[in-house]
């Protein structure tokens, strides 16, 4: 049986024709001039005034939360159910991260548990669009506009994803993305920064070459300890030519949910929801099995290994992970990961191929 991957990106000759370029004549002069491209093109698409590619999301997680000054002893607010990337760069600023509950449906930040959780020591507040599935801004904004606490966004998985509008990403202090090889967009490895306000966006230029300010006339003279979370000329071509395709990119994974969607329905599980006035990039189609209906997670991604299908488990509650401290407070995240899975989705998966996987799920029921 042909393999079924968990996700794989949708590289074509454009790609590579970029990339060829980039390697034989993207030097000297040159040499950054795929960056600027895909920033420029990057900031087109999501409608924004700054971008600044990175190296990776967690590197411009961490210079975007530094910007905002978030330093020891600061608390930074974000849901359980995540990637650990959202918060190492916490930690790596000497701060803690406080991990709240999500929502049942969207899987996202519950706002009722981000007001109890804020605290004089609330630093900002991250809001991840989990699985392409937008967080409550407007509920978000509106309790941070109160308290005087930024509410940022990690949109590495809401490429394509909208808001009341707005792109996912675009819609906080600041927001950041992610273009590993998992991501709906990707240079291998490689990240963006992205904000409306200009002095962030100053502050994280001056971070991101070194503690370099931009008006800096003398030669290697830092004025601060800055970062270096650049993203290659290399990564920047590929990424431009997954720019020019990035609609049809989007367009893909919402024909693969729609499909999985149309399969399952009726079956006792949820999916990603895509509520009134929200746009879903569906990065990764999820099922989470309806409480109370037996389902041995483990049982059923081996089954999908037995059929070369390469399925995967939904996020852990970071709270759960030995180096934090455990929070069974937080019931719907400890409820969810274990009724629940991604489902696989990639620009060349065809019908037939999700009709293996929907069929080993109909056959668990
Ligand atoms: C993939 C991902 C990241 C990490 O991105 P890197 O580019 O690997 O640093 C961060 N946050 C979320 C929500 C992700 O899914």
């Amino acid at each position: 049986m042909k393999k079924i991957f968990y996700t794989k990106p949708s590289i074509t000759d454009l790609e590579a024709r970029y990339a060829m370029d980039a390697v034989q004549h993207g030097w000297g002069e040159k040499c950054y001039e795929y960056i600027y491209k895909f920033e420029a093109a990057f900031k087109q698409h999501l409608n924004v005034k700054h971008a600044i590619a990175t190296s990776s999301c967690t590197g411009a997680m961490h210079m975007g939360l530094a910007a905002l000054g978030i330093g020891a002893g600061d608390e930074v607010i974000l849901a359980d159910i995540n990637w650990i990337a959202s918060a190492a760069p916490i930690t790596y600023l000497g701060a803690r991260p406080v991990f709240v509950d999500v929502l049942p449906d969207t899987w996202c930040l519950d706002p009722v548990q981000v007001q109890k959780a804020i605290t004089s020591r609330t630093k900002a507040i991250i809001a991840v669009h989990l699985y392409g599935n937008s967080c409550d801004m407007d509920a978000l904004l509106m309790i941070g506009a109160k308290r005087g606490i930024p509410v940022v966004e990690d949109a590495a998985e809401a490429i394509g994803s909208v808001y009341h509008g707005k792109r996912a990403g675009s819609i906080g202090t600041f927001g950041t993305f992610s273009f590993h090889g998992t991501k709906t967009v990707t240079t291998g490895e490689g990240g963006m920064f992205v904000t409306n306000d200009d002095a962030v966006y100053e502050k994280v230029l001056t971070l991101s070459n070194h503690g370099r300010a931009r008006g800096q006339m003398k030669q290697f003279w830092p004025d601060m300890v800055g970062f270096k979370y650049k993203m290659s000329n290399l990564q920047a071509a590929i990424g431009c030519a997954q720019m020019e395709r990035v609609d049809e990119l989007i367009a893909a994974k919402r024909r693969i949910f729609a499909y999985y969607a149309s399969q399952l329905k009726g079956f006792p599980l949820a999916m990603n929801p895509e509520p009134e006035g929200t746009v879903n990039g569906f990065w990764m189609p999820s099922i989470v099995i309806n409480e109370g209906v037996r389902f041995d997670r483990e049982a059923l991604l081996a089954a999908f290994k037995a059929d070369n299908i390469d399925g995967r488990v939904f996020f852990w509650p970071l709270s759960l992970l030995p180096m934090f401290d455990k929070k069974p407070a937080n019931v719907v995240s400890y409820g969810l990961y274990q009724r629940a899975l991604n489902l696989p989705t990639y620009y060349d998966l065809s019908d037939e191929d999700m009709q293996r996987v929907v069929l080993k799920i109909k056959g668990f029921f």
